[in-house]
């Protein structure tokens, strides 16, 4: 188990990774440590220029070493190589991961190092499955759908979970034979630079994976460059549709977009309450509420609803608030001040609607960084503020229906469709809310992503399009081609 550290010696390599080596250069900002909101290390800003050297360097990586036409074993062999080298730098990514964001130490590394390397080790089982299909044609020609990769994927991360998101755009990128110029967020753009540092001692083609720093404009330029066959975004639903205008704009260039969410919660009468209580705290308390499957609305069948929020208002105070470098802290800081005001206002305009607050809404003091209270707001409608926004905090909304029917129309937001959870002992209608929630993951008396890679994640709606994890992830980053030969 990690223990405290100290974050001032945390040493950070600054700079893209093109090419396999460490470039600096050109305008800089700072970057925060989000637990006390100390500025500690810079980033260059890549300009149009250098994200063209990032491209090329990637097109040359990909002609010279042959990533793509290689023995796929040998793509397999390296990112396997790669998986146990990330594990055995588990501490050290750890500590950058914890001290540049808001995950706790103790997550860091047991939970979202290992799991990046269980990712990347899931897909390199990948590269040497990826068959074409003899097609039965009309005619006695040789019909045959031939898989390629694009050639180039532009990879743009988001701040609240950076490795382990970075990761799952990695691996089936990489696995089907492209190469791949990552951004990661200007807020946490640390631990992607190592994992890029690692891939070349693992033996990738240097060029094979480069990083290029910056914010939202050097993510546009990412997109829109002619080099990039496809995009690959996380991060929220308006920068996925600018994304996705600035990639119809640049040439009609596929994009897989992983966006927001304001997931609910559907607890029915007949439910485990223990269960589901100790479900609903974890999902809202985990990354403090800074998670895109965040199962923010709980919507609770009447004649429970009492017995459910005195479970509730027990359970979430139950966290260990502190900065993200104690082994004891188990709740972490929201990202920046900036974001905290955001959820104090979404909660104060909901108060104003009518909500009720029943426990927390308020910052937390004491840590130099911005933490936010783990709260309940009750009394609250479809169109309240803290029911229609992603808040991406510790912040839960509670709504009562009482029948069937209205619990599942309550459940559908006019905007999102990422995950849901259902709580009921009556198999029926478990399955019938399956069938009418809108959601792309539907689960049932559990609620967590699980880190089952073979199950994809992706939303509905304004959450998204296309998936992260399972074949679909791998299969979305090749595209076909059709072949008939005379014979
Ligand atoms: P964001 O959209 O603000 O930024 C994400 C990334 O996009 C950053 O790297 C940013 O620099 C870049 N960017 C900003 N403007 C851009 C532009 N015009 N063109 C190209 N790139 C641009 O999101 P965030 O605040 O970093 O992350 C939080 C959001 O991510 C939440 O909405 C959350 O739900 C979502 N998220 C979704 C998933 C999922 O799997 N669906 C997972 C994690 C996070």
């Amino acid at each position: 188990m990690s223990g405290d550290f100290d974050p001032a010696a945390i040493q950070v390599t600054a700079g893209h990774f093109i090419a396999g080596a460490a470039i600096g250069g050109g305008e800089t900002i700072p970057v925060a440590r989000p637990s006390d909101l100390v500025d500690y290390a810079e980033i260059p800003i890549a300009d149009g220029g250098m994200v063209d050297r990032a491209v090329g360097s990637a097109h040359a990586a990909v002609a010279a070493s042959g990533w793509a036409t290689r023995p796929p074993r040998e793509r397999a062999r390296i990112l396997r190589r790669w998986a146990e080298l990330i594990e055995a730098n588990a501490e050290e990514l750890g500590r950058i991961e914890a001290v540049g964001s808001t995950r706790p130490i103790s997550q860091a590394v047991t939970g979202d190092v290992a799991a990046t390397a269980d990712g990347i080790r899931f897909f390199a089982e990948w590269a040497d499955k990826l068959g074409g299909e003899v097609a039965a044609t009309r005619s006695d020609n040789l019909g045959l759908i031939v898989s390629e990769p694009y050639g180039v994927v532009g990879a743009i991360a988001p701040w609240n979970v950076p490795l382990s998101t970075a990761s799952w755009k990695l691996g089936p990128a990489l696995a089907a034979g492209n190469a791949i110029v990552l951004k990661p967020s200007e807020l946490t753009p640390f631990s992607a630079v190592r994992l890029a540092q690692l891939a070349i001692e693992a033996g990738m083609p240097a060029g094979i994976f480069n990083v290029v720093q910056g914010t939202g404009v050097t993510g546009d330029a990412l997109t829109r460059h002619p080099g990039i066959g496809k995009i690959s975004f996380t991060g929220s639903t308006r920068t996925g549709a600018a994304i996705m205008r600035a990639a119809a704009e640049s040439g009609i260039k596929p994009v897989t977009l992983e966006l927001g969410g304001k997931s609910p919660q559907l607890v029915f009468a007949d439910a485990d309450l223990e269960k589901a209580a100790t479900c609903i705290a974890g999902s809202i308390l985990a990354n403090s509420g800074q998670g895109c499957v965040a199962g923010s609305r709980v919507i609770v069948q009447r004649p429970i609803a009492d017995a459910l929020i005195e479970l509730l208002t027990m359970k979430l105070p139950q966290i260990r608030p502190g900065h993200t470098w104690k082994a004891a802290t188990d709740f972490g800081p929201i990202i920046s001040d900036a974001q905290a005001r955001r959820i104090d206002r979404i909660v104060t305009a909901s108060r104003e609607q009518g909500g009720e607050v029943l426990l927390g809404g308020g910052l937390m003091a004491g840590y130099g960084g911005a933490y936010y209270q783990p709260t309940i707001i009750a009394n609250v409608t479809a169109d309240n503020a803290a029911v229609r926004e992603e808040i991406f905090g510790p912040v839960l909304t509670l709504q009562l229906f009482d029948t069937e029917e209205e619990g599942f129309a309550l459940a559908d937001h006019p905007e999102y469709g990422l995950a849901a959870g259902v709580y009921t002992r009556d198999l029926g209608r478990g399955l019938r809310a399956v069938r009418q929630l809108q959601a792309g993951t539907v689960w049932v008396n559990r609620y967590s992503r699980t880190l089952d890679f073979i199950l994809p994640t992706g939303g509905y709606k304004s959450s998204g399009i296309g998936k992260d994890l399972g074949r679909q992830a791998v299969e979305q980053n090749l595209r076909h081609k059709t072949v008939l030969i005379d014979i």
